[in-house]
């Protein structure tokens, strides 16, 4: 099928209208009319070639939600109608250790929402478009409490903080938790922190978003990454730490403010090495781990998690004709904290 979408066409970092092919909805296959997709900072990443592997023309997106309009004859579990959301994966071998154990984020053959290749041969096309026709396998459920646009970047941030904080024991109450970077992921593992009985330190480079932060998102403290008085006054005072910076940094200084024993998860992606000196791991015993987005399982049990808990990401909308100024205001970390796509109108 003919469908309309935005593309970047090469690393400028913006995206034009672009009309392509995708599959016809097969017997496994969920067919999605796009409503809402959030704009994640690895949409950024992908457009500008940050990691050396893009493949242009790329449609960036994988914070969708939408409206199912046809479900293929194996598919059980979906009618048309329903609300459903697509995060970032659409295939993986689903007969390997991983895929059984239902940790197919790990599966070595995982094809990503965009920029990936399928094994019919065909590119990823995501969701800066207005239809998308994914296994069902990959389509989760939006429950009806939540509303689709502040929804959508639960496909993607929500999940790539739930599944590790989830990992190493971070959502049980009592403890401390460390979010480094207040973007699109960072304020929603605040908010899980939260929801979930921590006591929620904001490790930030912008001053400016100390007030929000305690107030908008009830962060219990606030420290100044860039102040070394303040980084000091904290040290061996978390139990975990999440690390959302998409930019070159160290994580020793991060390292310093975690108890012994502590564990760093690092979930972004920037595109030169980290430094990570090996003293403030040493004697600290600590821990640094990386994690890859979440499984199906997972990310059904975080958003039906949301819908209980009434958790949903702070947003900004924009039409389609403002998308480049969005990206561009990502670009230069002048968003709070979420901006989602409007791409089926006010349907929702
Ligand atoms: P974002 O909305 O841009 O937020 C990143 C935050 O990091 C900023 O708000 C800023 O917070 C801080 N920051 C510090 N130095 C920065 C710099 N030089 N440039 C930009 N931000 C800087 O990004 P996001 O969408 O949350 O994504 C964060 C990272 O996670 C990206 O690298 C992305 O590719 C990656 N990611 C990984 C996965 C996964 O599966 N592992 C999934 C999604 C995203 P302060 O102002 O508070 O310092
Ligand atoms: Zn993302």
């Amino acid at each position: 099928m003919e469908v309309a979408g935005w593309a970047a066409m090469d690393e400028s970092g913006k995206v034009e209208p672009f009309i392509f092919e995708r599959r016809e909805n097969g017997v496994d296959d969920v067919t999605i009319k796009v409503q809402y997709c959030g704009m994640c900072h690895t949409d950024l990443h992908f457009m500008k070639n940050d990691w050396g592997i893009t493949m242009y023309p790329v449609v960036p997106g994988h914070e969708v939600t939408g409206v199912v309009t046809e479900v293929g004859a194996n598919v059980s579990g979906f009618e048309v109608g329903d609300r459903v959301g697509v995060g970032c994966i659409v295939e993986a071998c689903l007969d390997c250790d991983l895929c059984h154990r239902s940790e197919e984020n790990y599966c070595d053959k995982i094809v990503l929402t965009y920029n990936g290749i399928l094994s019919d041969g065909s590119v990823t096309y995501g969701g800066y478009s207005e239809t998308l026709v994914v296994h069902s396998k990959f389509v989760a459920r939006i429950p009806d409490s939540l509303p689709l646009d502040a929804a959508a970047p639960l496909l993607c941030a929500g999940i790539t903080v739930f599944s590790p904080m989830k990992q190493h024991g971070m959502l049980q109450s009592g403890g401390s938790l460390g979010v480094v970077g207040l973007g699109g992921l960072g304020h929603i593992a605040v908010k899980f922190g939260k929801a979930f009985g921590l006591r929620v330190t904001v490790i930030s480079t912008s001053p400016a978003k100390e007030k929000e932060a305690r107030e908008g998102l009830k962060a219990d403290d606030f420290i100044v990454s860039t102040d070394q008085k303040q980084m000091q006054a904290k040290t061996r005072s978390l139990d975990h730490i999440i690390d959302t910076v998409p930019a070159k940094h160290s994580l020793g200084p991060l390292l310093d403010l975690l108890k012994v024993k502590g564990v760093l998860a690092l979930v972004a992606a920037p595109d030169q090495p980290i430094e990570l000196p090996s003293f403030p791991l040493i004697f600290g015993r600590r821990t640094v781990s990386g994690s890859i987005t979440g499984s199906m399982k997972e990310t059904q049990e975080m958003l039906d998690l949301c819908g209980e808990h009434n958790i949903t990401c702070d947003i900004e909308l924009v039409s389609s004709d403002g998308i480049n100024e969005a990206l561009a205001r990502l670009a230069r970390n002048d968003v709070r904290y979420r901006f989602v796509i409007d791409i089926g109108g006010d349907s929702n």
